[in-house]
């Protein structure tokens, strides 16, 4: 049986959970060092505060071993803050977190009138739903960055090898188009 991390410091975990469980994986909570295993098939970032979710991750030394996964191949998705928290940068100047996903955001790049919508969208040749909620945006993605998903010609969804990150939240919709697509990395 699969294991699938889901972060768990902070946001919209429970509902990862719920369904990474619903497919059929054992899906378990990261709250601290000792959560994790020594090894495991794929890891969520979910949506929150990636702000608040950066701090905690270096508070409680989950920082280093969550990189160092992510570095050495383990499938990730991350939504909404986990999608910041991937980026190589921030378009504010702000640091980035892991890094690793080579990607430019936009943090709450809808502004405070669209600060959160849904709308139905192209996700992979799928058309879906997708919950906005103070989200972010890419602005800039590498050649090899494959652009999985767009919204009013703003990229919001992408995946560059074991790296997938979606703007929206799949999470709080019955479709289980993005989980089938994370599925098929692990
Ligand atoms: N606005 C949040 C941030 O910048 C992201 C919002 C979300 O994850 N729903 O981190």
């Amino acid at each position: 049986m699969k294991r699938i991390g889901v972060l768990a410091v902070q946001g919209a975990f429970a509902e990862h959970l719920e369904r990474v469980t619903a497919f059929g994986a054992q899906g378990f909570e990261i709250r601290q060092c000792r959560d994790l295993p020594d090894s495991f098939d794929g890891l969520i970032l979910p949506g929150g505060e990636s702000t608040v979710i950066k701090k905690l991750l270096h508070e409680l030394g989950l920082f280093d071993p969550l990189l160092r996964g992510i570095r050495e191949g383990l499938p990730v998705l991350g939504t909404c803050a986990g999608m910041i928290l991937l980026a190589r940068a921030i378009d504010s100047g702000e640091a980035p977190c892991f890094g690793t996903l080579d990607v430019t955001v936009r943090r709450n790049a809808y502004g405070r009138q669209l600060g959160s919508f849904r709308c139905t969208e192209t996700f992979a040749g799928h058309r879906i739903e997708m919950p906005f909620i103070r989200a972010p945006y890419v602005t800039l993605a590498a050649a090899q960055v494959q652009v999985l998903a767009e919204h009013k010609g703003r990229i919001v969804a992408v995946r560059e090898g074991h790296q997938l990150a979606c703007a929206f939240h799949p999470e709080l919709t019955e479709d289980p188009t993005v989980y089938r697509y994370f599925w098929e990395m692990l």
